[in-house]
């Protein structure tokens, strides 16, 4: 299965990094127009800022095709800026203008809301599925998950606050895994994005050993 990473703006290179030492190279792809994203089984939306990643998602003519690879069941790990651009809804926050959003996973966030003293830090992430160590969390102006709606549901916690929730075959983080030297969160998630359904609702056939 090839792996993309949406490469408009934001740490696409630390993504790529990350995705080398998991997947061999020529499975990586770096989505910038609409036939990349048809090559991928599975998509990486990298952190960054979401109102220049939306506005450059319009006029690369990906915007609606990504929506309807979402709908179609694409498994996606969207990463701080990539939450924000799939959420539901977006809360009012000390950000100003916020941008469109696709609307795809059920929660609300709300952009820049840890503050401006604490733009940045590293917490222990708590993450379902991961065994040992708890997950150590790169928060960069992270959006706060305000609401996870009855379609999500959370699979990441620093303390007990959700920092991670899953919808199907989606996942939405609002720390980077790319930028911590841990990649247990990037095979997990290869791991069950190569289990999911495709979008026909078939499974892959599974090799005889
Ligand atoms: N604050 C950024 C935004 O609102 C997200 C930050 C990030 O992706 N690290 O888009």
């Amino acid at each position: 299965m090839r792996a993309g990473v949406l490469a408009l703006q934001g740490d696409v290179p630390e993504h790529l990094r990350a995705l080398a030492d998991v997947v061999p190279a020529h499975d990586l792809v770096a989505v910038r127009g609409p036939g990349d994203l048809a090559e991928v089984g599975a998509l990486f939306l990298p952190g960054g800022e979401s109102t220049t990643i939306v506005r450059l998602l319009q006029q690369n003519g990906l915007w609606h095709p990504l929506g309807e690879r979402l709908r179609a069941g694409l498994p996606v790990l969207a990463t701080c800026a990539g939450l924000i651009v799939l959420a539901r809804a977006l809360a009012p926050g000390p950000s100003g203008t916020d941008p469109p959003t696709l609307e795809f996973l059920d929660v609300t966030v709300r952009r820049n809301d840890y503050g401006a003293q604490r733009e940045s830090f590293e917490a222990a992430v708590r993450v379902e599925g991961l065994a040992g160590a708890p997950f150590p969390g790169v928060f960069i102006r992270a959006p706060r998950i305000l609401e996870v709606g009855a379609a999500a549901r959370p699979i990441a916690w620093w303390g007990e606050q959700v920092v991670g929730i899953r919808q199907g075959s989606v996942w939405g983080l609002t720390f980077h895994p790319e930028l911590s030297p841990d990649r247990r969160l990037h095979r997990l998630f290869l791991e069950s994005a190569a289990g999911a359904p495709t979008p026909r609702g078939t499974r892959r056939p599974r090799s005889p050993r």
